[in-house]
């Protein structure tokens, strides 16, 4: 590397904000950094030599034990509702932003340090993060990535060689995390609490250049910003139900205003499909539980909506009149992006009117049955071009009410224009053989907390990296857990 030339061109937008956004704060160096896995793909994307990365220096930085000189290291304030309660102050505990790139494409993208020390935000915590949820977070958002989900990203993980001390004493790692910005809407209620404007104003000026540039210049930039967030997140949300994903704590500050996952704690994909399903062991009243997360969205999105309110103009009334109005439209946005969604998971090009009833019998045979999320799906895409749906007609007991479905099924699909073999494939693309499931991703981090070892771990990544392909050897991937090896509860591991 050319000593003139930093490893890594930042440009960093962020920590060029008032000084009140954040804390400056060096990470904290962990005694023994070991490299667990570099995502040369993603470096590449982002312009870093993954070479470099994988270098002493490189591992220094994404240990956090030495920064190059052109990064600037900030704790980022925000606030939130946690299940609900909102909390004034949250900010970045244990994640420091050491700054931002911008791509090939000229798209601007932060890099953050998660588990890196203590900040002025960390209250009680430690500001580090256990293993566990460091491959967790890799594994499950890059698959999330993989099927086309807006998500932040993983670049690396890393082992500490530290241990933290949670119910138990676990080996600690940091994760680099890249995300398109990770501003929440924990961070507008943090200004907003605090009567803060102006700190509103430029907020929002700088997420509307980063994110949604179409809108400098338009009548009500404001108004607008909300429109178009409600519209990522109608669309983001819908994607995580075509996956059967659930999040499992969609607070405030972890809900992005570029509209991406963000914040892998306790999140799962469902194996047996029910509306009311939820993992997470402090959910106890099952505010996350998948079939809620549409309303939690829009809830969200209320309290995003408040924030804007000083920015909408003085007349309160109209400004409360024009943020109903946006807000009105996501129950629509939201089911448009769900029945588009479905539509491609079960052949549809175009639609019908009969299309919602279809999507509506079909999750409750599932829910009776207690099907496989995936496999049903998969195994209609599967059987797709066949005359019998054994696949999927195989997870179901109540065959007959199952073949009814499919009868009706095949009707909606004589409207359709394309060769059955055509369908199968575009079907196959749609509806994903391997995924993260938690049975899974509960192994590998076994293996690696209590073996040291990571080869289940690298296998997942990979299997995962390629959710819509055949992998001839892989099938048991592509299973539900056996009942010995469900998994009931998950934990944020914090
Ligand atoms: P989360 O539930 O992961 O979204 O975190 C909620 C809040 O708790 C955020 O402000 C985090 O920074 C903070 N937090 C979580 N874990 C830790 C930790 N180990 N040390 C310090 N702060 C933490
Ligand atoms: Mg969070």
């Amino acid at each position: 590397m050319n000593q003139h030339q930093p490893p890594i061109r930042f440009d960093n937008s962020y920590a060029a904000l008032p000084e009140r956004f954040y804390e400056r704060r060096d990470p904290l160096p962990v005694a023994r950094p070991s490299l667990i896995r570099l995502n040369r793909e993603l470096a590449e994307d982002l312009g870093i030599d993954a070479g470099w990365l994988a270098s002493p220096e490189g591992l220094d930085m994404l240990a956090g034990n030495r920064l190059p000189d052109n990064a600037d290291p900030i704790a980022q304030a925000y606030a939130g509702h946690q299940f609900g309660n909102f909390v004034p102050q949250l900010g970045d505990g244990r994640a420091l932003l050491i700054g931002e790139v911008v791509d090939g494409s000229g798209r601007r993208r932060d890099i953050q340090l998660k588990g890196s020390g203590r900040t002025a935000f960390s209250r009680g915590g430690d500001g580090r993060s256990a293993l566990g949820p460091v491959l967790r977070e890799y594994v499950v958002s890059e698959a999330m990535a993989r099927m086309g989900v807006a998500t932040t990203r993983a670049l690396a993980a890393v082992t500490s060689g530290e241990q933290v001390l949670r119910e138990t004493v676990l080996p600690g790692g940091v994760l680099t995390r890249v995300a398109s910005s990770h501003v929440r809407v924990g961070t507008f209620q943090y200004f907003a609490v605090r009567g803060d404007t102006e700190a509103l104003r430029l907020l929002a000026d700088h997420v509307i250049a980063r994110h949604y540039p179409q809108l400098q210049g338009v009548e009500s930039p404001y108004v607008a910003l909300l429109a178009a967030v409600v519209e990522a997140q109608a669309r983001l949300v819908a994607s995580w139900m075509h996956l059967g994903f659930i999040h499992g704590v969609m607070n405030t500050d972890n809900f992005s205003i570029a509209g991406e996952t963000i914040d892998y704690g306790p999140c799962a994909f469902m194996d047996e499909f029910h509306p009311s399903t939820v993992f997470s062991s402090i959910d106890h009243a099952g505010r996350y539980a998948y079939g809620n997360q549409p309303h939690i969205a829009h809830w969200n999105l209320t309290r995003f909506a408040e924030t804007l309110l000083p920015l909408f103009g003085a007349d309160e009334d109209a400004a409360v009149a024009r943020a109903q109005e946006r807000l009105e439209a996501f129950p629509e946005l939201f089911n448009q992006a769900l029945q588009a969604g479905l539509r491609r998971k079960l052949g549809f090009t175009d639609a019908r009117e009969e299309d919602a009833e279809l999507f509506r019998d079909l999750f409750q045979l599932m829910a009776d049955a207690k099907a496989d999320f995936t496999l049903t799906f998969r195994g209609l895409a599967e059987d797709a071009a066949a005359e019998d749906m054994g696949t999927a007609r195989a997870l179901f007991a109540d065959a007959a009410g199952f073949d009814g479905w499919v009868g009706r099924w095949r009707e909606r699909l004589r409207h359709e224009h394309a060769e059955p073999e055509a369908r199968r494939a575009s079907m196959l693309s749609a509806n994903p053989k391997y995924i993260p499931r938690n049975h899974l991703v509960e192994a590998t981090i076994q293996a690696a907390v209590e073996r040291d070892d990571f080869g289940p771990f690298h296998e997942l990544c990979e299997i995962t990296s390629r959710p819509y392909d055949e992998q001839p050897g892989r099938e048991i991937y592509a299973l539900p857990p056996q009942p010995e090896e469900r998994v009931l509860q998950t934990f944020c591991g914090t």
